[in-house]
């Protein structure tokens, strides 16, 4: 794992200003040691896609939490036979989500913020930890106005929650509007759930289609009050 400084990215951030230079950049510095944090979402979708025309032997990884909709399995073997690309699928630590479980029900999330954290953390923070820990960087898919914790990020980012590697959001100064053109004009394939009012596809208990109006992540645990709405995988941990 390298580490890197605060002058590297914003020497990064002053000279790279388009997710194409961006990524250019990782494949030309940090590949194989970087890779894509996927979801399957639309802004996955048009990231992976500039990334396989860059670099086709670019590396992908999704979290497998095991309460995923089905649409959400059916889009990523979509993808992973349009591109010819194998796809890491991480999974959860076995013991850890049987305990947890065991103590406090499969459906726990819905009783506290506590309990959706610590199940987040289980079936997500910690399968992302470890394949975390043998990369110099990874790329998201975050864009600055989908959330107030989101509101000040740049391109290149230090990642301090694990071990100041890079974090790299291309595309984090598109607006939704940019993505769906993005889509259309090149014909890329999309998870069903999407044009059913579902712009933020997560885990299938924790996410349900959004009103026309509604902030674009109000469908994720929407039973939660306030606008925190992060899975612990974006926390700055400084
Ligand atoms: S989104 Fe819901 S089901 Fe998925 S890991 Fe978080 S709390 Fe658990």
């Amino acid at each position: 794992m390298t580490k890197f400084t605060q002058e590297q990215v914003d020497d990064l951030n002053s000279r790279i200003k388009t997710a194409e230079e961006a990524l250019e950049w990782a494949s030309d510095n940090l590949h194989p040691k970087v890779a894509k944090a996927s979801s399957f979402g639309a802004e996955d979708s048009v990231i992976m896609d500039i990334m396989l025309k860059i670099n086709p032997k670019f590396r992908f990884f999704t979290l497998d939490t095991g309460r995923l909709p089905q649409e959400t399995y059916d889009i990523m073997d979509v993808v992973r036979k349009k591109y010819n690309i194998s796809i890491e699928v991480l999974f959860p630590d076995a013991k850890e989500v049987e305990d947890m479980v065991r103590e406090k029900g499969v459906n726990l999330f819905y009783e506290s913020v506590e309990n959706r954290k610590l199940c987040c953390e289980i079936r997500k923070v910690h399968p992302i930890n470890r394949i975390l820990s043998t990369l110099d960087g990874w790329i998201t898919g975050l864009r600055r106005d989908q959330t107030k914790t989101r509101e000040d990020a740049t391109i290149f980012q230090l990642d301090h929650g694990h071990g100041d590697i890079l974090k790299i959001n291309p595309i984090i100064d598109w607006t939704w509007d940019q993505i769906q053109e993005y889509i259309k004009k090149n014909n890329l394939p999309q998870n069903s759930l999407l044009a059913k009012g579902y712009p933020s596809v997560g885990c299938e208990p924790c996410t349900r289609p959004i009103k026309p109006g509604e902030d674009l992540r109000a469908g994720r645990w929407w039973w939660e009050e306030g606008g925190n709405k992060e899975c612990g995988l974006h926390i700055d941990h400084k």
